[in-house]
Protein backbone atom coordinates (compact mmCIF):
# COMPACT_ATOMS: atom_id res chain seq x y z
CA UNK A 1 0.00 0.00 0.00
CA UNK A 2 2.97 2.52 1.00
CA UNK A 3 4.88 3.59 -2.22
CA UNK A 4 8.49 4.15 -0.65
CA UNK A 5 9.85 6.59 -3.49
CA UNK A 6 11.31 9.65 -3.03
CA UNK A 7 11.21 11.62 -6.42
CA UNK A 8 13.01 15.37 -5.96
CA UNK A 9 12.35 18.53 -7.91
CA UNK A 10 14.99 21.07 -8.11
CA UNK A 11 14.55 24.87 -7.48
CA UNK A 12 15.59 27.37 -10.40
CA UNK A 13 15.46 30.69 -8.10
CA UNK A 14 18.18 30.04 -5.08
CA UNK A 15 17.46 31.90 -2.12
CA UNK A 16 19.74 34.48 -0.66
CA UNK A 17 21.75 32.71 2.54
CA UNK A 18 21.87 34.55 5.70
CA UNK A 19 24.80 35.92 7.12
CA UNK A 20 25.65 33.82 9.91
CA UNK A 21 26.39 36.14 12.60
CA UNK A 22 22.79 37.70 11.99
CA UNK A 23 20.90 34.53 12.30
CA UNK A 24 17.78 34.60 14.41
CA UNK A 25 15.75 31.31 15.81
CA UNK A 26 13.38 30.10 12.40
CA UNK A 27 12.69 33.10 10.50
CA UNK A 28 14.85 32.19 7.30
CA UNK A 29 13.89 29.29 5.66
CA UNK A 30 15.99 27.17 2.83
CA UNK A 31 15.27 26.55 -0.77
CA UNK A 32 13.60 23.06 -0.41
CA UNK A 33 11.13 20.66 1.53
CA UNK A 34 10.40 17.40 1.50
CA UNK A 35 6.96 16.78 1.54
CA UNK A 36 4.72 13.76 1.89
CA UNK A 37 0.84 13.01 1.81
CA UNK A 38 -1.57 10.34 3.60
CA UNK A 39 -4.74 9.12 2.14
CA UNK A 40 -6.83 5.72 3.44
CA UNK A 41 -6.34 4.10 -0.24
CA UNK A 42 -2.95 4.84 -0.23
CA UNK A 43 -1.36 4.99 2.97
CA UNK A 44 1.53 7.68 3.25
CA UNK A 45 2.93 8.16 -0.19
CA UNK A 46 3.80 10.83 -2.95
CA UNK A 47 7.16 11.52 -0.77
CA UNK A 48 9.03 14.77 -2.47
CA UNK A 49 11.69 17.21 -2.02
CA UNK A 50 9.68 20.13 -3.93
CA UNK A 51 11.02 23.73 -3.77
CA UNK A 52 10.11 26.02 -0.67
CA UNK A 53 6.59 27.33 -1.31
CA UNK A 54 2.99 27.79 0.47
CA UNK A 55 0.85 25.03 1.00
CA UNK A 56 -2.42 24.69 -0.47
CA UNK A 57 -4.92 23.82 1.81
CA UNK A 58 -8.82 23.76 2.67
CA UNK A 59 -9.64 26.29 4.74
CA UNK A 60 -12.20 23.53 5.98
CA UNK A 61 -9.19 21.20 6.91
CA UNK A 62 -9.01 19.66 10.13
CA UNK A 63 -6.36 20.98 11.46
CA UNK A 64 -7.73 24.71 11.64
CA UNK A 65 -10.11 24.12 13.38
CA UNK A 66 -9.36 20.90 16.11
CA UNK A 67 -5.78 21.31 16.41
CA UNK A 68 -5.07 17.55 14.80
CA UNK A 69 -1.25 18.08 14.28
CA UNK A 70 2.29 16.98 15.68
CA UNK A 71 5.94 17.87 15.20
CA UNK A 72 9.57 17.54 15.70
CA UNK A 73 12.70 19.42 16.34
CA UNK A 74 16.15 18.33 15.75
CA UNK A 75 19.23 19.72 14.19
CA UNK A 76 22.19 19.36 11.82
CA UNK A 77 25.47 20.46 12.93
CA UNK A 78 28.56 20.92 10.30
CA UNK A 79 31.98 19.13 11.24
CA UNK A 80 34.89 20.18 11.59
CA UNK A 81 35.75 18.56 8.16
CA UNK A 82 32.81 20.53 6.89
CA UNK A 83 30.31 17.29 7.20
CA UNK A 84 26.38 17.55 8.07
CA UNK A 85 25.88 15.02 11.24
CA UNK A 86 22.87 14.75 12.67
CA UNK A 87 21.99 14.40 16.66
CA UNK A 88 19.88 10.86 17.89
CA UNK A 89 17.56 11.36 14.92
CA UNK A 90 16.30 8.14 15.11
CA UNK A 91 14.73 8.76 18.77
CA UNK A 92 13.13 12.54 17.18
CA UNK A 93 11.46 9.77 14.14
CA UNK A 94 10.44 7.47 17.03
CA UNK A 95 9.41 10.23 19.26
CA UNK A 96 7.12 11.61 16.28
CA UNK A 97 5.14 8.28 15.85
CA UNK A 98 4.70 8.17 19.35
CA UNK A 99 3.17 11.81 19.50
CA UNK A 100 1.07 10.46 16.23
CA UNK A 101 -0.40 7.04 17.96
CA UNK A 102 -1.37 9.95 20.85
CA UNK A 103 -3.12 12.20 18.31
CA UNK A 104 -4.47 9.14 16.13
CA UNK A 105 -2.35 10.04 12.90
CA UNK A 106 -1.43 7.10 11.02
CA UNK A 107 2.61 6.17 11.59
CA UNK A 108 4.82 6.89 9.22
CA UNK A 109 7.82 4.44 7.88
CA UNK A 110 10.81 5.54 10.45
CA UNK A 111 13.47 3.92 8.47
CA UNK A 112 11.90 6.18 4.81
CA UNK A 113 11.65 9.12 6.70
CA UNK A 114 15.38 9.47 8.25
CA UNK A 115 16.49 8.32 4.25
CA UNK A 116 14.24 11.50 3.49
CA UNK A 117 16.01 13.67 5.95
CA UNK A 118 19.18 12.89 5.26
CA UNK A 119 18.56 13.28 1.56
CA UNK A 120 16.93 16.76 2.05
CA UNK A 121 19.77 18.11 4.43
CA UNK A 122 22.36 16.81 2.08
CA UNK A 123 20.41 19.05 -0.64
CA UNK A 124 20.32 22.02 1.42
CA UNK A 125 23.76 21.43 3.03
CA UNK A 126 25.55 24.61 1.92
CA UNK A 127 22.07 26.19 4.32
CA UNK A 128 24.34 24.91 7.73
CA UNK A 129 25.63 27.97 8.73
CA UNK A 130 29.54 27.25 9.97
CA UNK A 131 29.98 29.80 12.28
CA UNK A 132 30.47 28.71 16.29
CA UNK A 133 27.22 27.60 18.31
CA UNK A 134 25.36 27.61 14.90
CA UNK A 135 23.25 24.75 13.05
CA UNK A 136 20.54 24.35 10.62
CA UNK A 137 17.10 23.87 12.36
CA UNK A 138 15.29 20.49 10.94
CA UNK A 139 11.52 21.13 11.52
CA UNK A 140 9.06 17.81 10.29
CA UNK A 141 5.22 18.80 11.16
CA UNK A 142 1.77 16.37 10.08
CA UNK A 143 -0.89 18.12 9.69
CA UNK A 144 -4.61 17.46 9.20
CA UNK A 145 -5.88 18.29 5.88
CA UNK A 146 -8.85 16.15 5.40
CA UNK A 147 -11.91 18.84 4.56
CA UNK A 148 -14.29 18.13 7.35
CA UNK A 149 -15.60 19.59 10.26
CA UNK A 150 -17.15 16.90 12.37
CA UNK A 151 -14.88 16.35 15.28
CA UNK A 152 -13.16 12.72 14.53
CA UNK A 153 -9.64 11.79 13.58
CA UNK A 154 -8.87 12.98 9.57
CA UNK A 155 -8.69 10.17 6.99
CA UNK A 156 -6.09 12.84 5.07
CA UNK A 157 -2.84 13.82 6.28
CA UNK A 158 0.47 16.06 4.65
CA UNK A 159 3.91 15.76 6.15
CA UNK A 160 6.11 18.64 5.62
CA UNK A 161 10.03 19.07 6.48
CA UNK A 162 11.47 22.70 6.52
CA UNK A 163 15.05 23.79 7.12
CA UNK A 164 16.20 26.90 8.98
CA UNK A 165 19.27 27.88 9.83
CA UNK A 166 19.93 29.03 13.28
CA UNK A 167 22.03 30.91 15.53
CA UNK A 168 24.22 30.70 18.38
CA UNK A 169 21.47 30.28 21.26
CA UNK A 170 24.14 32.26 23.19
CA UNK A 171 25.61 34.98 22.25
CA UNK A 172 28.86 34.64 25.19
CA UNK A 173 28.58 31.75 26.08
CA UNK A 174 25.88 30.02 28.15
CA UNK A 175 24.13 32.70 30.64
CA UNK A 176 21.91 31.87 33.49
CA UNK A 177 18.11 32.66 33.06
CA UNK A 178 15.22 34.29 35.48
CA UNK A 179 12.24 31.60 35.75
CA UNK A 180 9.52 31.82 37.65
CA UNK A 181 6.74 29.27 38.74
CA UNK A 182 3.51 29.35 37.26
CA UNK A 183 0.82 28.24 39.86
CA UNK A 184 -2.01 29.34 38.05
CA UNK A 185 -1.72 28.14 34.66
CA UNK A 186 -0.90 24.65 33.85
CA UNK A 187 0.91 22.91 30.65
CA UNK A 188 -0.51 19.67 30.21
CA UNK A 189 -2.52 17.13 32.95
CA UNK A 190 -2.16 13.30 33.01
CA UNK A 191 -4.00 12.04 30.55
CA UNK A 192 -3.85 14.65 28.23
CA UNK A 193 -0.95 15.41 25.43
CA UNK A 194 1.73 16.69 27.75
CA UNK A 195 3.75 13.80 26.16
CA UNK A 196 2.80 14.39 22.44
CA UNK A 197 4.56 17.06 20.83
CA UNK A 198 1.38 18.72 19.59
CA UNK A 199 1.04 22.48 18.78
CA UNK A 200 -1.83 22.42 21.11
CA UNK A 201 0.42 21.76 24.03
CA UNK A 202 2.03 24.90 23.30
CA UNK A 203 -0.75 27.33 22.37
CA UNK A 204 -1.86 26.12 26.20
CA UNK A 205 1.37 27.48 27.25
CA UNK A 206 1.33 31.02 25.60
CA UNK A 207 -1.01 33.06 28.59
CA UNK A 208 1.71 32.02 31.47
CA UNK A 209 4.76 32.74 29.24
CA UNK A 210 3.09 35.89 28.69
CA UNK A 211 2.35 37.22 32.15
CA UNK A 212 5.75 35.87 33.03
CA UNK A 213 7.49 38.17 30.48
CA UNK A 214 5.64 41.03 31.73
CA UNK A 215 7.07 40.63 34.77
CA UNK A 216 10.60 40.15 33.91
CA UNK A 217 11.21 36.34 33.69
CA UNK A 218 12.55 33.94 30.49
CA UNK A 219 10.52 31.16 30.99
CA UNK A 220 8.17 29.85 33.99
CA UNK A 221 8.64 26.51 36.08
CA UNK A 222 5.44 24.29 34.93
CA UNK A 223 4.07 22.56 37.79
CA UNK A 224 1.64 19.41 37.27
CA UNK A 225 -1.66 19.94 36.35
CA UNK A 226 -3.38 18.35 39.13
CA UNK A 227 -2.15 18.91 42.60
CA UNK A 228 0.19 21.60 41.06
CA UNK A 229 2.69 21.05 43.48
CA UNK A 230 5.30 18.42 41.89
CA UNK A 231 8.14 20.08 38.91
CA UNK A 232 7.40 18.79 35.95
CA UNK A 233 9.22 21.62 32.80
CA UNK A 234 10.90 24.48 32.64
CA UNK A 235 9.38 26.68 29.26
CA UNK A 236 9.80 24.39 27.19
CA UNK A 237 12.66 22.35 28.39
CA UNK A 238 12.88 19.41 30.49
CA UNK A 239 14.45 20.33 34.32
CA UNK A 240 17.14 19.38 36.61
CA UNK A 241 18.75 19.74 39.91
CA UNK A 242 21.83 19.21 41.54
CA UNK A 243 20.63 18.18 45.40
CA UNK A 244 23.16 17.14 47.62
CA UNK A 245 25.40 14.54 45.59
CA UNK A 246 22.64 13.28 43.01
CA UNK A 247 21.28 14.86 40.01
CA UNK A 248 17.03 14.62 40.58
CA UNK A 249 14.89 15.29 37.32
CA UNK A 250 10.94 14.74 37.30
CA UNK A 251 10.34 11.03 36.30
CA UNK A 252 8.06 10.77 33.18
CA UNK A 253 4.50 10.77 33.89
CA UNK A 254 2.32 10.92 30.65
CA UNK A 255 2.49 14.98 30.92
CA UNK A 256 6.12 15.25 30.64
CA UNK A 257 7.23 15.43 27.47
CA UNK A 258 10.42 12.77 27.09
CA UNK A 259 13.40 15.01 26.04
CA UNK A 260 16.13 13.59 23.29
CA UNK A 261 18.29 16.04 25.17
CA UNK A 262 16.96 14.84 28.53
CA UNK A 263 17.60 11.26 27.75
CA UNK A 264 21.20 12.37 26.79
CA UNK A 265 21.93 14.17 30.27
CA UNK A 266 20.84 11.21 32.23
CA UNK A 267 22.95 8.63 29.95
CA UNK A 268 26.07 11.39 29.90
CA UNK A 269 25.71 12.02 33.81
CA UNK A 270 25.50 8.31 34.63
CA UNK A 271 28.91 7.73 32.16
CA UNK A 272 30.24 9.84 34.42
CA UNK A 273 29.44 7.81 37.80
CA UNK A 274 27.19 11.15 38.68
CA UNK A 275 23.84 9.70 40.79
CA UNK A 276 20.76 10.04 38.62
CA UNK A 277 17.47 9.92 39.95
CA UNK A 278 13.84 10.16 37.87
CA UNK A 279 11.69 10.56 40.93
CA UNK A 280 8.14 12.90 41.62
CA UNK A 281 10.04 16.37 43.25
CA UNK A 282 7.41 18.91 44.77
CA UNK A 283 8.32 22.67 44.71
CA UNK A 284 8.10 22.88 48.64
CA UNK A 285 10.51 20.10 48.71
CA UNK A 286 13.29 21.79 46.13
CA UNK A 287 12.37 25.15 48.61
CA UNK A 288 13.16 22.85 51.46
CA UNK A 289 16.19 21.53 50.18
CA UNK A 290 17.60 25.25 49.03
CA UNK A 291 16.81 26.38 52.30
CA UNK A 292 19.59 24.06 53.98
CA UNK A 293 21.80 25.00 51.23
CA UNK A 294 21.87 21.67 49.83
CA UNK A 295 20.32 22.96 46.08
CA UNK A 296 23.72 23.98 44.00
CA UNK A 297 22.41 23.93 40.26
CA UNK A 298 19.66 23.90 38.15
CA UNK A 299 18.97 23.58 34.60
CA UNK A 300 16.90 22.88 31.59
CA UNK A 301 17.30 20.26 28.71
CA UNK A 302 16.23 21.15 25.05
CA UNK A 303 17.66 20.65 21.17
CA UNK A 304 17.30 24.62 21.04
CA UNK A 305 19.96 25.36 23.82
CA UNK A 306 20.90 22.16 24.95
CA UNK A 307 21.87 22.74 28.99
CA UNK A 308 19.97 26.32 30.00
CA UNK A 309 21.60 27.24 33.04
CA UNK A 310 18.59 28.53 36.18
CA UNK A 311 20.09 31.22 37.90
CA UNK A 312 16.86 32.68 39.57
CA UNK A 313 13.84 30.90 40.42
CA UNK A 314 11.06 32.69 42.20
CA UNK A 315 8.03 30.75 44.17
CA UNK A 316 5.53 33.44 45.04
CA UNK A 317 7.53 35.46 47.88
CA UNK A 318 10.07 33.38 48.52
CA UNK A 319 13.54 33.66 46.04
CA UNK A 320 15.65 30.80 45.09
CA UNK A 321 19.20 31.68 43.75
CA UNK A 322 21.49 29.23 42.17
CA UNK A 323 25.05 28.67 42.13
CA UNK A 324 25.00 32.61 42.93
CA UNK A 325 23.09 33.31 39.71
CA UNK A 326 26.03 31.62 37.64
CA UNK A 327 26.87 29.02 35.06
CA UNK A 328 27.15 25.83 37.56
CA UNK A 329 30.22 23.08 37.10
CA UNK A 330 28.24 20.41 35.78
CA UNK A 331 25.54 22.33 33.46
CA UNK A 332 28.83 23.73 32.15
CA UNK A 333 30.54 20.29 31.36
CA UNK A 334 27.35 19.13 30.13
CA UNK A 335 26.93 21.82 27.79
CA UNK A 336 30.46 21.42 26.37
CA UNK A 337 30.14 18.09 26.16
CA UNK A 338 27.09 17.70 24.61
CA UNK A 339 28.37 20.36 21.86
CA UNK A 340 31.10 18.61 21.53
CA UNK A 341 30.08 15.62 20.16
CA UNK A 342 26.93 17.07 18.16
CA UNK A 343 29.41 19.09 16.27
CA UNK A 344 31.68 15.94 16.11
CA UNK A 345 34.84 17.98 17.66
CA UNK A 346 35.06 14.96 20.38
CA UNK A 347 34.39 11.49 20.95
CA UNK A 348 31.17 10.18 20.57
CA UNK A 349 31.59 6.96 22.99
CA UNK A 350 27.47 6.22 22.73
CA UNK A 351 27.80 6.54 18.62
CA UNK A 352 24.84 9.29 18.76
CA UNK A 353 26.07 11.10 15.93
CA UNK A 354 24.77 10.16 12.50
CA UNK A 355 26.46 11.34 9.20
CA UNK A 356 23.98 12.35 6.59
CA UNK A 357 26.77 10.35 4.01
CA UNK A 358 28.09 8.57 2.83
CA UNK A 359 26.50 5.19 3.64
CA UNK A 360 22.94 6.59 2.48
CA UNK A 361 23.43 6.20 -0.61
CA UNK A 362 21.88 9.56 -2.28
CA UNK A 363 19.02 9.23 -4.63
CA UNK A 364 19.52 10.97 -8.24
CA UNK A 365 18.54 14.40 -8.57
CA UNK A 366 16.64 14.91 -11.64
C1 LIG B 1 10.65 19.42 22.58
C2 LIG B 1 10.40 19.63 24.01
C3 LIG B 1 11.36 19.37 25.00
C4 LIG B 1 12.80 19.05 24.70
O1 LIG B 1 12.95 17.89 23.94
P1 LIG B 1 14.32 17.65 23.17
O2 LIG B 1 14.09 16.35 22.45
O3 LIG B 1 15.38 17.55 24.18
O4 LIG B 1 14.51 18.81 22.25
C5 LIG B 1 10.99 19.50 26.33
N1 LIG B 1 9.75 19.88 26.67
C6 LIG B 1 8.81 20.15 25.76
C7 LIG B 1 7.47 20.55 26.21
C8 LIG B 1 9.09 20.03 24.40
O5 LIG B 1 8.15 20.29 23.50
Amino acid sequence: MENRTLRVFKTTTYREKPNSDELAFGRTFTDHMFVMDYSESEGWHDAKIVPYEPLKVDPAAMVFHYGQSVFEGLKAYLSPKGEPLLFRPRKNIARLNQSNERLCIPPIDEGFLLHALKQLIHIEKDWIPSSEGTSLYVRPVIISTEPFLGVAPSKQYKLVVILSPVGAYYKEGINPIKIAVENEYVRAVRGGTGEAKTGGNYAASLKAQEIAAKDGYSQVLWLDGIEKKYIEEVGSMNVFFKIGDEVVTPQLNGSILNGVTRSSVIEMLEHWGVMVNERKLTIEELYYEYQNGNVQEAFGSGTAAVISPIGQLDWNEHQMVFNGGKTGTLAKKLYDTLTGIQYGQIDDPFNWVEKVLPEEKIDKVG
